[in-house]
């Protein structure tokens, strides 16, 4: 994937919630998403056609609903002691901006590097700083060595971590891949583990490895949130499972 295909992508999500934002009763309050679209705009960056954006605006109660549930795990996981947390292919994810984060936190994002460059040059000519005591921009390859690139920016594999895999379903559509064989082998006890996934096999695949593990399909989770959805919505999104793992062993 290229930087401009990184950007594209993450810009069709940040469009996803600028949309969940605006709405009646919004789960959740993203403001960076516009600051994002539109500086993407004045940077000669072209918005998804209009077959593309009304695919955006299909899944936008099951795409407000994954931005609810990642938000809530995040501050669970720092209500239960954890410190250091990971978003992996963090795209413009906002959340060390505008998540109430306990005191003591690092944020470490990975992406690519235009990605990370576009998005910190953007949330600095806004005067914006990020809501947490650290944030740490990876830049590295969800292929290969982002191992190495998150340890020497700081990351300690000796401390439990909460990890996030959001918006990268084409990774673990076919079950576990490597990028979870490396979280784990960089995950203590106490570690947690959260993924919009498809499909059994991660679950089955972390179960084996000592996590304990609980999940939520996403019409169960629409439902409780109040975003029941529509046929549009019944498509490949509705067979999204939400995992939370934490490790056990
Ligand atoms: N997780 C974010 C969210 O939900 O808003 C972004 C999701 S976006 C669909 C996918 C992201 O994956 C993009 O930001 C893209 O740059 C990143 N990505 C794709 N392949 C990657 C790779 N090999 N290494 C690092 N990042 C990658």
């Amino acid at each position: 994937m290229t930087t401009h295909d990184g950007i594209a992508s993450a810009l069709a999500v940040a469009l996803a919630r600028r949309s969940g934002s605006h709405a009646d009763c919004p789960l959740f309050d993203d403001p960076y998403a516009q600051v994002f679209i539109d500086a993407a705009v004045s940077r000669g960056c072209q918005l998804p056609t209009d077959e593309t954006a009304a695919r955006i605006n299909g899944i936008a109660n099951y795409a407000s609903s994954r931005t609810k549930w990642f938000d809530e795990y995040f501050i669970a996981a720092g209500a239960h002691g954890l410190e250091q947390m990971v978003i992996m292919a963090a795209g413009l994810d906002a959340r060390a901006w505008r998540l109430p984060w306990v005191s003591g936190t690092t944020v470490f994002e990975i992406d690519q590097p235009g990605v990370l460059k576009f998005k910190n040059e953007v949330m600095r000519e806004h005067g914006e700083s990020p809501a947490v005591s650290r944030y740490v921009a990876v830049p590295a390859d969800l292929f290969d060595g982002w191992p190495e690139a998150l340890r020497a920016r700081g990351f300690d594999s000796s401390e439990p971590t909460a990890w996030a895999v959001e918006g990268l379903l084409p990774y673990v559509a076919d079950g576990p891949h490597l990028l979870f064989d490396r979280i784990h082998a960089m995950s203590p006890p106490g570690s947690r583990l959260a993924v919009e996934a498809v499909g059994t096999g991660v679950v089955d695949w972390l179960t084996e490895q000592g996590w304990l593990v609980t999940t939520i399909g996403a019409p169960e989770l629409m439902t409780r949130y109040g975003r029941c959805g529509d046929h549009s919505e019944a498509d490949a999104s509705m067979d999204t499972t939400f995992v939370d793992a934490t490790r056990g062993r």
